[in-house]
């Protein structure tokens, strides 16, 4: 089967309110009162063809995978360039492979249509497996011209190929005549238009119907085959008799968006498909006519796969993310249409270097930058070296695509003295999540519009205008997330994707309705069985959860995979990346129970519980870790239980279960730290099918889940630093749980074991957490259990067992100086560590030559701030510095690059 395998759009948030072209034009041409209804999409001064249609084809790319496209195709009679392939542009922008094949359709309004045939030829002749069709229009008109009322500006896009097809194919028909209602002679900027007459009754009246007749009969169907009807037509009446000509009734005919948008040109019949497509049920007839210079007509038939498309913003979801704006002279001056004075500053040279442009295409065009392969650092630009100051490796980056990525404004300005078509100029730097930042322009706000935290996306736009050249420049800019500006402080999760296991009821269906309601996407898992895991599943529970996200405005997508086996882990992820493209939260909180008395455990009630619990995270946990690892992002909760916490009687399987999932956090903290991956553990008591029959009914009114979904929903937020933490949540309590290790002793002389009389000795010491503390991993426990105190009678014979004080390192820093490496070197560094053991001290290295003395230097090159412990550590080699670095347990203020350099002075080890 072949046809659409996917579809996007794209209309620009500014409207121009038509009534503000008569308001300001009437005076001159009173008749165009007749068309100044609704309004009229128009670009920002930074958009054009080019540019919508990138939006258009993202937003169509959404969960698919670009790497299988073959070719793209862009339609349009307005292309920036008339010889430089604009396709081209278009595939570089969206990082296409290189082996593909780009062409331009133009010249005519069906180029669009001619263009999805095309499409649809390739695939069918089993050359191409997938190509990419977008077509777009920014017209331009005279002022006060009745088509400046009726045109607007647009993209729509589609994917054809022959796998997921949600739109199959069925067969077109075409015909192509030299029929000239209006044209556009080389070089000129506005259509010559004959007569509306002429257009409606020669044109749309005869050529349309002889095309969408001649498929009908062609593939031996009627009108009462064809659900939708699509077919561009701007005069309103005349769209309407025409559909009753052809003979489809009103609730058939997609609507020519005459009030909301105006006409797109190349772009409408697409544009209108894809609405058709937003509407269509399964088993929907769509038929769509393209007209310009004779007509192509397409027929397809909706398959069941529409239904598992990933949402994305489409026509409906432009149409209501817009600005109106009743400033006509804005409008004029956006479309180049009046020319004021930009000022001196405007004539700065703005020649773009062809040579640069092709050497730095992905960067310019593509907004590529790199990754750290040694320490997962995110870079934009890309370079040579590292800019992490603790890796600083060479060589060792590789492409990563920052375009798709959330990120979030860290400053902003609004300057009126730059030059700009739409002051004050805004700019700023924006932060993108799992690392990496640029200063950008921001574009589609106003100043007022922005706060520091506020999500953007980068978005396609003209960044030079060079008029002289004739050449337009292109970068990305931020653009604040719809409806962001009044919820900066809220904790939201749009463009997010959250997976939560076990969601089809009690505290998983919490937290599945809280996170959507914040924004984020969610897959909704839940096997469906009995309370104790028993039972074949059922959908309904999951699917339950998925319609009261939807009945709210949200989007989710149903999983019914159990979590006990790794294939049901392994669908859990498909389902995510298929339908939303990415997964950032994971939510481990499927769960079942088994009570039984220890030795009425039977084997099978043990194994069912820990496969649930225990083994159930661990096949969710591991396919998601990767594709957080891939997005440089990740938040993951675990359920606890206070019966894994501190025991309960009856339920040995639950305890053990529940408890090994504090050591599996233990673990992905550590390895996800580097890729800012967060796992916490919650213990909730709640109310839900587990606790029923367990809590006494008072109890259970007050312990409603909502009270534990706020801690977890923050937990799942990107606001959240913390990792490796236990929670415990009920009825409006929380608290931290943590494993505390007592300060212990050393026993011995390190020759001989203790004996058991020796341990029996010194119980009182070994047992006590007078002083207890947390210890960040296994390895700061080894360290911990070489240097403990001494046994109070273990006698003077064991001093100096212990590792050296921070004191006792700068005394020896003198002797552990190599000053080959300091030839020629002139530095200061500043060393304070806090803590008991620390203090401040600066190191002098000049001539050849370090000196260590107590204190504050004057004006220090560079100032190093640790724990003392840490430092300790640092200097035995048992911490990285740059894992210390990266988890903010080194700091380093000014020269950061010679920091590097400590470790090439002095050799402490060894
Ligand atoms: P619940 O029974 O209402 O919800 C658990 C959900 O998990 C059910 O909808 C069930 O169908 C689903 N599920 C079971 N096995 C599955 C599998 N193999 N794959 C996918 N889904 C599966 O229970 P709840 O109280 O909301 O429990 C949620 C989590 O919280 C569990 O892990 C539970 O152990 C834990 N917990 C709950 C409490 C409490 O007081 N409710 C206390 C401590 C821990």
């Amino acid at each position: 089967m072949i046809g659409i395998t996917s579809y996007g759009a794209y209309i620009p948030r500014l409207r121009l309110n038509r009534m503000s072209i008569f308001q300001a034009m009437g005076w001159f041409a009173p008749a165009i009162i007749m068309v100044a209804q609704g309004e009229r999409s128009m670009c920002n001064h930074d958009e054009d063809s080019l540019t919508m249609a990138v939006a258009a084809a993202r937003d169509c790319l959404i969960g698919k995978d670009r790497d299988a496209v073959d070719a793209a195709y862009l339609c349009s009679t307005t292309l920036p360039f008339a010889d430089r392939q604009n396709a081209g542009i278009l595939a570089t922008a969206l990082n296409l492979r290189d082996d593909i094949a780009t062409a331009d359709f133009t010249s005519a309004l069906k180029a669009g249509t001619t263009g999805l045939l095309a499409a649809l030829d390739g695939v069918k002749a089993g050359s191409r497996g997938s190509v990419l069709v977008t077509a777009t229009d920014k017209r331009e008109t005279r002022p006060a011209y009745f088509y400046e009322m009726w045109f607007g500006d647009g993209a729509a896009s589609l994917l054809v190929g022959d796998r997921d097809v949600i739109a199959e194919f069925v067969g077109s028909h075409s015909v192509s005549y030299d029929f000239v209602d209006h044209y556009r002679a080389a070089g000129r900027r506005f259509d010559y238009m004959w007569e509306e007459r002429w257009l409606r009754e020669e044109g749309y009246g005869k050529i349309i119907p002889e095309a969408v007749n001649g498929l009908l009969k062609k593939l031996n169907l009627s009108m009462k085959d064809v659900d939708r009807l699509v077919f561009p037509c701007f005069f309103k009446a005349e769209h309407r008799a025409l559909a009753g000509k052809l003979g489809a009734g009103p609730e058939k005919v997609i609507d020519n968006m005459h009030e909301v948008c105006g006409e797109t040109g190349a772009a409408h019949p697409l544009i209108m498909l894809v609405a058709a497509l937003e509407q269509a049920r399964p088993g929907d007839g769509i038929l769509v006519a393209g007209f310009g210079q004779g007509c192509d007509a397409l027929f397809f038939r909706v398959t069941d796969r529409i239904a598992q498309l990933a949402p994305r913003q489409g026509v409906r979801g432009s149409l209501e993310n817009k600005k109106t704006i009743d400033n006509y002279m804005k409008f004029l001056k956006f479309r180049n249409l009046i020319d004021p004075e930009m000022g001196i500053r405007a004539e700065a040279p703005t020649q773009t270097a062809m040579t640069t442009l092709w050497r730095k295409r992905k960067m310019l065009t593509g907004l590529v930058g790199g990754i750290c392969r040694d320490c997962g650092t995110h870079q934009y630009p890309r370079m040579d070296i590292c800019v992490n100051p603790a890796c600083g490796h060479v060589g060792s980056q590789d492409d990563y695509a920052f375009a798709d990525r959330p990120a979030k404004v860290m400053t902003f300005t609004g300057d009126l003295l730059a030059v700009s078509v739409d002051p004050p100029a805004i700019y700023g730097m924006i932060q993108f999540e799992g690392g990496g930042r640029f200063l950008a322009d921001f574009t589609d706000c106003e100043l007022n519009d922005l706060k520091v935290g506020m999500p953007v996306r980068l978005s396609f736009r003209r960044k030079i205008t060079d008029d002289e050249r004739g050449f337009s420049g292109y970068f990305w800019k931020a653009v604040p997330q719809p409806g962001a500006a009044g919820r900066a402080d809220e904790i939201r999760f749009d463009g997010r994707v959250a997976i939560v296991t076990g969601a089809g009821a009690g505290l998983g269906r919490t937290y599945a309705l809280e996170l959507a309601r914040r924004g984020a996407r969610v897959v909704v898992n839940d096997f469906g069985g009995a309370r104790d895991g028993a039972g074949q599943g059922s959908s309904s529970p999951a699917d339950r959860v998925v319609q009261e996200i939807r009945d709210a405005g949200g989007e989710a997508a149903a999983n019914y995979d159990s979590v006990a086996t790794p294939e049901g882990g392994e669908g859990i992820l498909r389902t995510a990346l298929k339908a939303f493209g990415r997964v950032d939260i994971l939510i481990n909180n499927a769960g079942i129970l088994r009570d039984k008395g220890f030795l009425k455990m039977e084997p099978e009630n043990w194994r069912a519980v820990l496969d649930v619990h225990l083994n159930g995270a661990y096949h969710v946990t591991r396919p998601a870790f990767a594709a957080m690892r891939e997005g440089g992002y990740g938040r993951i909760v675990m359920t606890t239980s206070a019966a894994g916490l501190y025991g309960n009687f009856g339920q040995t399987n639950y305890s053990a279960a529940k408890m090994a999932l504090v050591g599996l956090m233990n673990t992905v903290r550590l390895e996800g730290q580097k890729y800012n991956i967060k796992v916490n553990t919650i213990a909730p008591v709640a109310a839900s099918r587990l606790t029923e029959d367990v809590m006494p009914p008072d109890l259970f009114e007050k312990l409603k889940p909502d009270y534990v979904a706020g801690i977890v929903v923050y937990l799942c937020s990107e606001v959240c630093g913390e990792s490796g933490a236990v929670f415990n949540a009920a009825a409006g309590y929380y608290s931290r749980a943590a494993i505390l290790t007592g300060p212990g002793v050393t026993l011995g002389d390190g020759k001989i074991p203790p004996t058991p009389e020796d341990i029996r000795d010194h119980w009182a010491q070994i047992g006590s957490m007078e002083g207890a503390r947390e210890l960040g991993d296994a390895n700061a426990a080894i360290v911990s259990f070489m240097t403990p105190p001494q046994a109070a009678d273990s006698g003077k014979a064991e001093e100096g067992k212990a590792g050296p004080t921070v004191a006792e390192i700068f005394a020896r820093m003198p002797e552990v100086f190599n000053p080959e490496k300091a030839a020629g070197k002139d530095l200061v560094f500043q060393f304070c560590i806090s803590g008991p053991g620390g203090g401040d001290w600066f190191v002098t290295v000049r001539e050849g030559a370090c000196r260590v003395e107590a204190g504050k230097a004057e004006k220090p090159t560079t100032t190093i701030r640790m724990a003392d412990e840490d430092f300790v550590q640092l200097i035995q080699g048992r911490l990285d510095g740059m894992q210390a670095f990266s988890t903010g347990k080194l700091k380093v203020e000014g020269d950061i690059m010679k920091s590097q350099l400590i470790g090439k002075l002095f050799t402490f080890k060894g």
